[in-house]
């Protein structure tokens, strides 16, 4: 059972990143940042409840993850925030417990301490607070009242979860027992996702003016003093609020410099290589290899170890490399390139034979007579994310573009063709432009990436549009 955090990807803890690495399947509530989980290979199964609305019964939760304890399976339950704070961890471990499955609870920061601090409101402060008090805005729903009278009267910080459909109740409730009606209130819709919003108001009118700024669930309701902090701690930064897409892992450098700057980062997934089984050429005979790009060679290599023939039987082969960069490669292997390509230069009495991509291939137009191995090929891979949540996508490379393009269907590529891309070098615009998509360009590197995303993007919230 783990902790998810309250929602940044980036509060995730060491041992949760761990056994979510290590799981064959994952099991996730609705509030968990889909950003969190596109890194991990695991099954995901998605049991989240809508409030009135049980997509999947608890029971059936509980089941669930029993049978697939029982086949083995290592079961990732993933839930927001804290598993222990709310959210029915409890429960789910006693019947874990009772069916004789082993668990282990990982700890996450709960959206009752991080989500505040996500919005400048500290917890506990010498001058407003000595104590804070964690209550379900819920129980009422359950057959259950709170004890207002006791809790009207704690001095310390309030703090309601599950509590927006109550919040008329709870602000009435705590006035009629006592509390002043200038005690400060804050509510925080979506701590730390990058929709985060919230708002500040008294006990008397905090219920017009989250209705007024249509704030709704999953959010904090924050009584007492500390709420006063809010304007002089609340974390100022220039791309608060910015929903990026940028490429899979490859460029977290750019994934660690926009978070810094305050937007909210996800990837995408690139294309995979797949290796394919070549007919290999007779190694004793000789000849040119021409070599269009280092991966295609490193699979080639690899199909030529299995048949127990290592580098030593390249000795009768020129190696030709399609451009620098595939030369520099080879040199980091050990090897030396005889020359650059240059179709015009090569000896067609010899064998000559190509190593690339499939596709890539496929479009090159070489030599009729010679022999064409694809060592591997790129798959696109389906994308889940929703574009309409961001607000623009960075493309590091030309690739980076047709990886995304490849894995859209219709309907998202339309939505990508209206929607604002930063390209890193004008390459990269051109390959946009291609497939008419729209991108600001800038200098290929982060820096300038991360100046041009501001000056498209001002702090000005109300600015800003996503695809939706
Ligand atoms: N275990 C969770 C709480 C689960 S109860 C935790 O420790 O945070 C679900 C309630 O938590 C929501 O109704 C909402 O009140 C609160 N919540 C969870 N994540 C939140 C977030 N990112 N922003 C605002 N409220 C959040």
């Amino acid at each position: 059972m783990i902790g998810a955090g309250p929602g940044n990807p980036e509060l995730l803890t060491l041992l949760a990143q761990r056994r979510l690495a290590e799981a064959d399947v994952i099991v996730y509530d609705r509030l968990v940042n889909p950003a969190l989980l596109a890194p991990y290979a695991a099954e995901k199964i998605d049991v989240g409840k809508l409030p009135h609305h049980h997509k999947v019964s608890q029971y059936q939760i509980n089941d669930m993850l029993v049978e697939l304890a029982q086949s083995g399976k290592r079961v990732a339950r993933l839930k927001a925030g804290d598993p222990y704070v709310f959210g029915r961890g409890g429960e789910e471990g006693q019947y874990l417990k009772q069916h004789h499955v082993a668990f282990e609870v990982v700890p996450g920061l709960t959206s009752a301490i991080a989500g505040l601090a996500a919005a400048g409101i500290p917890i506990t402060h010498r001058d407003y607070a000595s104590s804070f008090h964690v209550i379900t805005g819920h129980r009422k729903a359950e057959g259950k009242e709170l004890d207002w009278a006791n809790i009207a009267h704690q001095e310390g910080t309030l703090v309601f979860l599950m509590g927006m459909e109550q919040l008329a109740t709870i602000a009435d409730q705590l006035m009629v027992n006592g509390m002043s009606a200038t005690t400060p209130v804050a509510v925080i819709q979506w701590a730390t996702h990058w929709k985060q919003r919230s708002v500040s108001a008294d006990l008397a009118t905090i219920v017009d003016v989250v209705t007024a700024a249509k704030i709704g669930a999953p959010a904090l309701i924050v009584v007492g003093g500390v709420v006063k902090l809010m304007p002089e701690l609340q974390p100022q930064l220039a791309l608060q609020g910015l929903h990026l897409l940028i490429p899979f892992k490859a460029e977290s450098k750019l994934f660690a410099a926009l978070q810094d700057e305050g937007a909210s980062v996800n990837y995408f997934d690139r294309r995979k290589k797949q290796p394919r089984a070549v007919a290999l050429p007779d190694m004793a005979a000789g000849g040119t290899l021409v070599i269009t790009d280092f991966a295609a060679f490193h699979y080639f290599q690899q199909q030529l170890l299995t048949l127990g023939v290592d580098g030593r039987s390249l000795n009768h082969w020129q190696l030709v490399a399609m451009n620098q960069v595939v030369a520099n490669r080879l040199q980091e292997t050990g090897l030396l390139a005889d020359a650059l390509y240059d179709e015009q230069q090569l000896d067609l009495t010899q064998p000559v034979v190509y190593l690339g991509e499939q596709a890539a291939l496929a479009q090159l137009n070489g030599p009729a007579t010679a022999q064409y191995l694809a060592t591997y090929e790129r798959i696109a891979v389906p994308q889940s994310v929703d574009l309409a949540d961001f607000h623009a996508v960075v493309f590091p490379s030309s690739a980076s573009v047709n990886d995304l393009y490849a894995g859209c269907d219709e309907a998202q590529r339309a939505q990508l063709q209206t929607m604002t891309c930063f390209a890193m070098g004008q390459t990269v615009a051109d390959e946009c432009q291609k497939l008419g998509l729209h991108a600001i360009v800038a200098a290929p590197s982060y820096d300038d990436v991360i100046q041009a995303v501001k000056k498209e993007f001002s702090t000005d919230e109300s600015n800003r549009v996503t695809g939706r």
